[in-house]
Formats: structure tokens, sequence, C-alpha cells
């Protein structure tokens, strides 16, 4: 690869590195930026690379758009192809945080910048900065609603609770359950929240073992059938679910809307994302919150890294110790995360102009 004309010497590249350039047939406005996402089939992902796509264009960025359908190995030829073509920076949304590491040595050696966002892209050090939300506060925002919602401070309980974690291979599924699990541990602890299924975690560093693969909302949907099948009964009722976001909060509300739970005794239930569906379902009363995370704020963000870049700028960054990828700590930019319920609906999600106030049944 580093024979072929038009891209730049190992050399010449490392050194451009350094002083915080991209590649060097690369840098500048109007360079070419590629963007991969891990899929399509979750809105906030096609709406995410969109956004950032139209904010790179109006820079004057040539910008290639990727989505990878959720398939790792799709997801790194992808990556390897637009590497080839020495943009000066790849923004990349991972699959599996751990498995980039081949195609992203390859983007480094070419002088390429890495930018890894919303998820961590784990043990290389071949990631150059991370912009996401603050996903710890994600978790915790979760739990804390739980915690009021339910009373728990004032000593209310027993109340039977089902806990939910995102996919696996995902960096960020673990930052969420921790937030929400330290949180709630010691309502766990104190009797005040019981799980009849025993699908709970036996610490924090077990998430994994309920974690929904792909965070595909049909495998949610399944494994809450599951639970209310064996463990519930019409004298049972499950009475708040933690869902790490709102793909699992609808497959678990099908799930419970099977099972015949209805407008009195539908549990107290939480998401992310704000996606369309489940907003809806927070005006109708059938999903208690989600955690809204603004992606317009995070494609600004990420578009003035990638300009500071390209354009060999200091790269702004507001935490250079939270994110440890196992090899090296990512510079990272962390934006605030709002909590959305009936409550401030209107206001942060209408008024804001996010959607309509049609759209989501208001
Ligand atoms: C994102 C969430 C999203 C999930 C599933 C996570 O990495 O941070 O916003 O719900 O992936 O796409």
């Amino acid at each position: 690869l580093l024979a072929l004309p038009g891209l730049p010497t190992l050399a010449a590249c490392t050194a451009e590195r350094t002083a915080g350039y991209g590649g060097d047939a690369a840098g500048g406005q109007g360079a070419l930026i590629g963007i991969s996402m891990p899929t399509k089939n979750l809105e906030r992902w096609s709406r995410d690379g969109a956004n950032l796509k139209t904010l790179l264009e109006e820079k004057g960025y040539t910008v290639e758009l990727q989505f990878a359908d959720n398939k790792v190995e799709q997801q790194s030829s992808q990556i390897q192809t637009m590497v080839n073509k020495a943009p000066a920076a790849v923004v990349v949304g991972a699959i599996d945080g751990s498995a980039l590491s081949p195609v992203l040595t390859s983007a480094a050696s070419l002088g390429v910048t890495v930018i890894a966002y919303d998820r961590l892209i784990r043990d290389t050090e071949s990631v150059d900065y991370y912009v996401t939300f603050d996903n710890y506060n994600v978790g915790a925002m979760q739990g804390r609603y739980i915690i009021e919602a339910l009373g728990l401070d004032d000593g209310q309980g027993p109340f039977n609770f089902e806990p939910f974690a995102g996919s696996p291979d995902d960096n960020n599924a673990r930052f969420f359950f921790e937030g929400a699990w330290d949180e709630l541990d010691p309502y766990i602890r104190s009797g005040q929240l019981v799980c009849p299924s025993g699908k709970m975690p036996s610490s924090v560093e077990a998430w994994q073992s309920i974690g929904i693969q792909a965070w595909s909302n049909t495998t949610a949907q399944s494994e809450m059938e599951n639970r209310l099948n064996s463990f519930y009964s019409t004298t049972t009722r499950v009475e708040v679910v933690l869902c790490p976001n709102d793909a699992i909060a609808l497959g678990v509300s099908q799930a419970l809307g099977g099972a015949g739970y209805g407008e009195a005794d539908w549990p107290v239930l939480t998401g992310q994302d704000a996606d369309q569906a489940n907003v809806a379902r927070i005006v109708s009363g059938r999903q208690s919150m989600t955690i809204f995370k603004d992606t317009r704020l995070l494609g600004e963000r990420c578009a003035v890294m990638v300009d500071q870049v390209a354009t060999g700028s200091t790269v702004e960054v507001n935490d250079t110790s939270s994110y440890d990828n196992g090899v090296t700590v990512v510079p990272s930019y962390l934006l605030d995360p709002v909590a959305v319920d009936a409550d401030n609906v209107t206001e942060v999600l209408v008024d804001s102009g996010y959607y309509t106030a049609e759209e989501v049944g208001l």
C-alpha cells in the first residue's frame, strides 16, 4: 500500500501525526472523510450517520458514509477501503469495540486520524480521539430514575425487578450497566429490589451474562417472554425493568403487552436514545423514561474535531483520564445526556425541534 502513488510515506505520516495532521495528500478543508457506522437498522445510527455527513459537507469536506449491517467483518473491510483512499480522518462507530485493531493499525501507518464515535475502540493504540456522551452517567440516570419512581429512598418495596444489559461486545454497555448498578445495588442488598427470574448478575463484572447481543429488540422480547412465562403469573407481576436502551425497551414492551400488562400494572421501564416509537410510548404511558443523547450535538462536536484534525489545529477535548482502552487513554470529548419523561418531553424534544408534536403523538 505504501508504494501506491499519491499516498504519503510512512515517515511523512508519522511526522504529521505527531503534529496533529492527517495524511499529507489528505489534509485541509475539502479533504476526504470516512464515516463507518454500525448499522442502519437502529434508528439512532442512521440518524447519526446522515447528520454527520451533512455537517461535514457543509464545512466543505467530501464524505464517504458506510453502514456495516452489524457485521464485524463488513465493518473492517469497509474501513480498509476508506483508509486506502487516504482520507484525513475516519470516524468509526464500532460494532465490536475490540475487533478493529488490524485495520486501524493500517490507518495509523497511512497517517489517517481515527476518531471513535460514541463507542470506544479498545485494545489498540491506533485511535486518536473519542467523542461521546458520558456513558456512565447514562446508566446512573436510569438508576436514579428507578429509585425516585419507586420511592426506594423512602423505604418502599420489595419490588419485582428485571435487569437487562446491552450488547456484550459493546464497551458502552458496560458503562451503562455500571452506572445503573452503582445506584441500584444498595436497594438490591436491602431487599427492596428482588429478581424473581434470578437473572441478576452476581457482580457488576458479570454484566455480560444478561447482555442482549447486538442490542436486538427481538432477542430482548423473547428473553422477557421467557422470564414472564417461567417466573411470573397473574399474581406475581413485574414492577420494574432496567432497559439500557430503547430498542431493548421496545422488545420488553412487546413481551409485556403480550402477557397482558396494561395501564394499571405497566412496570417502571427505562430506555435510552429517544427513538421516535419510544418517545410516543412515553407520551402514551407505556415507557417511563428515556435518555436523550442529542445526535445533533454529537455530530456537531465530531465535525469540529474532524475540522481541527484536517486543518492541523489543536483538537479540543474535555476528558483525558476516563477512557482507557486497554492500551492507551484516549483523549475524549464528553457531552451531557438528558433524562426525558412525560413531564419534560415537550420541552426537551419538541421545543428543541428534534421531533414535531405529531411525530410523538402529542
Ligand atoms: C449507544 C446507544 C445505543 C446502542 C445500540 C450504544 O453503543 O451508545 O446509544 O442505544 O449502542 O445501538
